[in-house]
């Protein structure tokens, strides 16, 4: 799925494919640098986060098992309560490793501050995190993320990963949806 095939759907784009691409490749880089002879388990957030972690996990030159969860968070309406229920747990032990968590996006960060201490209480050597994009809202919650690929606006955004009512998660691209979508 493009923009072509969004047509009127589509208001913005706001990160391209190629700005993605470039940067997951630096984000691994450094990643490889600080990681190295170390013990890394990547942690990934479903659904949002399969595309981040498929691209970003490529262009990694270390060896790095990765892992899955999936939460949901109880909330009235669309406001994160960070009060989160695990709807599929990881397979592998952490102890003693060093778990970096992949995510789409950290808007409220009320879910990842309670994962980021759920994953500690397991016995983690290390919580990092590493996110293609952040809100401003992010910068109110109390989750020191290492690995930020996108400070973006305050909008509700799609593609890559991301959805509206499970639609355009395949979209190459991150972008903002027409107002017309919304009202029907
Ligand atoms: P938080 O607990 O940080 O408020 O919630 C983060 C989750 O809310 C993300 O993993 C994502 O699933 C969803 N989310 C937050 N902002 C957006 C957005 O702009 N677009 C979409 N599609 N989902 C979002």
């Amino acid at each position: 799925m493009d923009a072509d095939d969004m047509g009127s759907d589509l208001a913005e784009v706001l990160v391209t494919a190629e700005q993605i691409a470039a940067r997951l490749r630096e984000m691994a880089a450094e990643v490889d640098r600080d990681y190295a002879g170390r013990d890394l388990l990547l942690v990934g957030v479903l659904k949002g986060a399969v595309m981040v972690m498929a691209d970003f996990a490529r262009e990694l030159h270390g060896s790095a098992p990765m892992d899955w969860m999936a939460v949901s968070s109880y909330g009235s309406g669309t406001k994160s309560s960070g009060v989160v229920r695990i709807l599929k747990d990881l397979e592998a032990d952490v102890t003693g490793r060093d778990v970096l968590i992949v995510e789409d996006i950290i808007d409220s960060g009320l879910t990842l501050s309670w994962l980021v201490a759920n994953l500690r209480s397991r016995g983690a050597a290390s919580v990092e995190v590493l996110t293609l994009l952040r809100k401003p809202t992010a910068a109110k919650v109390d989750v020191d993320v290492r690995y930020v690929g996108f400070d973006i606006p305050n909008a509700f955004v799609v593609g890559y990963g991301l959805d509206f009512g499970e639609r355009y998660r395949n979209l190459p691209f991150v972008g903002t949806l027409s107002p017309h979508v919304y009202a029907s």
